[in-house]
Order: structure tokens, then sequence, then C-alpha cells
């Protein structure tokens, strides 16, 4: 079988792989990339947060991403019955990025793609890895493409970034159940004409609406800059089974069950049938191993509430590449304390803002009528995906402070 050689291997080119091979290709690494599909192709996840430019413009990716004219973002609204709760990122706690964008994911994740290619990564569309062998000294891994045969690419390091694929967790037996219980979306792009219904609606910011009876159940609104919107719901699996009909008639049933959303959306074109996804949540016993590291997706993914995804993705590519420069440069490294810990504490800050969304602990606070601007600003940041910045109480102490916030919530007080 032919071999070919590589410094590092990229598995994926979605977000976490083509922004680590961004960062790569800036330090003078060779970077080859093998991505299963063609591009552009579908993936959900449309919603940015203002902390992943930070990871754009250090891949030096932002003027391509800028120039596609996506639609702008400012913040998050949240909706349950008669009440609305607007936050505005540039009012945040941290300092940074205070605005993004709401993507479509097929033309975002291609154009990152396309950056790393042009930076100078192999890129390979339709090559798909198919086994890895990380018993010798050199990582070896097994790819086969559509045109060519199977061959073997040997290389210093690997990098999965292979998303829902798992490739590295499939194979070296690393998966580990996650924690939150088996949820799952159904999701479409419908022509959205919203402005029909309210002309007043703010298209900078991803609306998130509650289910009026189960505060389990949760809709995303992604307006794009194009009169389209990415629309969701979220539910357990459980529930979505008693829902009747095909994705599309139990999507459309589930939206009329919401009054406002179903105002708001009075005159959409459903014109894309909907497509689900059931039990996404996913976790590993190790974000890496000798010779591999885990980012993005392959690695844990929590629950798509607070559009987190795509954030921890990048930042994952950002402390990896910086690892990974050490490692190369004969530098020893400790993954562990290195990597994995300094990523999951801000992956753990979102965990405990999503348990405390199923709880209804944190939309108590979200839609205490009342907040505290200076706290609010703190939440905000985590909001904005912030949630690595240990100056901020509600990062340092997610689950205490919040604890106590919902408390003063519920009692109805001023925080
Ligand atoms: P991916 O984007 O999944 O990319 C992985 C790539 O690897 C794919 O292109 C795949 O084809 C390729 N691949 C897989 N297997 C192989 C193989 N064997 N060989 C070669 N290539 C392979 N995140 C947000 O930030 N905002 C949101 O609004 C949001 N909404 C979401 C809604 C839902 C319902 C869900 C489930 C998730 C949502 N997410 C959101 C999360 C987001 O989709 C992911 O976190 C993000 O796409 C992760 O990026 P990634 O680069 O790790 O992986």
């Amino acid at each position: 079988m032919r071999v070919e050689r590589t410094q590092i291997l990229i598995i994926g080119a979605g977000p976490s792989g083509a922004v680590a091979a961004g960062m790569l290709r800036q330090r003078g690494y060779d970077v080859m990339i093998v991505e299963k599909q063609t591009f552009p192709r579908f993936s959900i996840g449309e919603s940015l947060l203002p902390q992943c430019m930070t990871f754009i413009e250090e891949a030096g990716m932002l003027q391509a991403v800028v120039q596609e004219g996506f639609q702008f973002k400012n913040g998050a609204a949240f909706a349950r019955g008669n009440h609305y709760t607007e936050f505005d990122f540039r009012e945040k706690f941290t300092s940074g990025w205070g605005t993004t964008y709401q993507v479509q994911r097929a033309r975002f994740d291609h154009v990152l793609a396309l950056e790393a290619q042009k930076q100078g990564a192999d890129l390979r569309f339709e090559h798909e890895v198919l086994a890895v062998d990380f018993a010798d000294e050199r990582p070896r891994i097994q790819i086969t493409s559509s045109d060519t045969q199977e061959y073997t690419v040997e290389c210093d390091f690997v990098l999965d970034a292979s998303g829902y694929g798992r490739v590295l967790a499939r194979l070296l037996n690393l998966e580990y159940p996650s924690n939150f219980p088996v949820r799952g979306a159904l999701f479409t792009h419908i022509t959205d004409q919203i402005q029909l219904a309210n002309p007043l609606f703010d298209r900078q910011k991803i609306r998130i609406s509650v289910h009026p009876q189960h505060q389990d159940v949760w809709y995303w609104t992604i307006p794009f800059s194009n009169g389209r919107c990415s629309q969701g719901v979220v539910a357990s699996a459980d529930f979505l089974k008693c829902i009747e009909g095909n994705e599309t008639q139990q999507l459309r049933t589930l939206v009329q069950q919401e009054p406002g959303l179903s105002h708001l959306l009075e005159h959409a074109v459903w014109d894309t049938p909907a497509r689900s996804i059931i039990g996404y949540s996913a976790n590993v016993k190790s974000l890496h191993g000798k010779g591999f590291a885990l980012l993005g997706n392959a690695g844990e993914f929590l629950d798509p509430v607070f559009s987190s995804g795509v954030t921890i993705a990048l930042k994952s590519a950002h402390l990896a590449s910086q690892c990974l420069d050490r490692h190369l440069k004969g530098s020893t490294v400790d993954w562990e304390s290195d990597y994995a810990m300094p990523l999951k504490r801000g992956v753990d800050t979102f965990r405990v803002f999503v348990e405390g969304w199923y709880s209804g602990q944190f939309q108590d606070v979200v839609f205490h009528p009342n907040p505290s601007p200076q706290i609010k600003s703190m939440i905000s940041s985590i909001l904005a995906g912030y949630a690595w910045d240990i100056k901020n109480p509600y990062v340092e102490q997610p689950q205490r402070r919040l604890t106590t916030l919902a408390q003063v919530s519920r009692q109805g007080t001023t925080h």
C-alpha cells in the first residue's frame, strides 16, 4: 500500500479541523486534512458566539469570513410566554469581540476549509479515515478515497476533528457516555417573512423560545442575511417520539404549540424538508493519547442551547495548536494539564448553565424582570462564549453563583 508522509494529519475539515490547520500552517508545519465529504455540505450549528471570532482571526481567516456577508449578530433573545429578555453581547463583562455572525454552515465551513488550503494545508475532500495504528513511534493512518486506492499516512501527530464521526473515540475505544439525557432536534431552513408578522423583529439576535407547557422543550430561530432562517426545536427523544408525522410535520406541529413563535412564522414558506438528529451529546474517556488529541465534537459535545459548539471547537483548536507547536519543537507537553484541563474549564462553565437551563434555574435568571446590570453583563459574557475568563465570578464558581442567583431570582427581588 502507498505510504505518504506529513507532520500533522487532521481528520475532518469542519471548523475545528480547518482552524487548527490555519493556526499550524502559520507556525510553518506541514498539515494534511482528510475530509470524508465534499464541501459545501450541510451542517447544523449556525449561531456563532463572539468569542470564536478571536480564533478565526488568529487563524488568519477573519477577512474571508467577513466578506461572505453573513447575518451580523450582537446578542441573544429569550421568550417564554409573555416574558421576553434580550442580552446584548456588546454589554459584557469580558473584553474582546462583542459581535459575530449567524452563518449557513455549508458556506461557512467551506470558507474556512478553503482558507486553510490557501495557507498551504493539503486538503483532501472525499478521503475517509478507516483505521489507525498508534503502536509504533509514528502514527500510521489508513485512508480510502473515491478516486485512489487505499493508502497510509505516516505522521508525527494526529488531530481528530471528525465531529460526530468520532473517529478516534470509536477506533481507540475512548467513548464515554454523556451525563445528559438523550435529546433530539428537528430543524430546517425556511423563508421566514418574519417582518410581515413583526416589522420590529431583531434579526441580529438568535431567538430562543420556550414551550408553553414543557420548560425543557425549546426552539431556536436563527435569522440569516438572505431572508431565510434556521428553525429548530429540541426535546427529549421520548417526547419527540409521541409527535405524529414525518420530521417536517413534527417540527410544524411543535412550532404551532408555541403561540409567540407560531405568530412570528405565520407567513413563513416551509420549502425544505426538516431533518433530525437524536442523541448528539457525547463524551470521551480522554481528550488525548500518545500521538493524538481530540478537537471539538470529536471529544465532548454538551448541548446546543447556548450555541457553544463551534466556540468550544475553535478553543480546542487554539489550545491544541499551542501544545502541538511546543511538542514538535521538542518540549515536554503535559496534554492533560496543558490541553484537556484548560479546555474543560470553559466546557464545565457551559455545562452548569446548560444543566441550569433544563432544571429551570437558569430560565428563572434569564426571565428575571429586574436584573442588576453588572450581573447581566457577567451572564452576557458567558452567553457570548467567554466561558474561560476566570475573572468573571460566574466562570470562577459557576455552580455556586448560579444557584445563589436563581434563588434570588425566584424570590423576585433585584439581583
Ligand atoms: P464538525 O463540524 O462535525 O466537522 C467534522 C468533519 O469531520 C465533518 O465535515 C465530517 O464529514 C468529517 N469526518 C467525519 N468522519 C470522518 C472520517 N472518518 N474521515 C474524514 N473525515 C471525517 N454549535 C454552535 O456553535 N452554534 C449553534 O447554533 C449550534 N447548534 C446546534 C444544534 C444542534 C441540534 C446540534 C446537534 C449541534 C449544534 N451545534 C451548534 C454544535 C455544532 O454543530 C458542533 O459543535 C460543531 O459543528 C463542531 O465542529 P467540529 O469541527 O468539531 O465538527
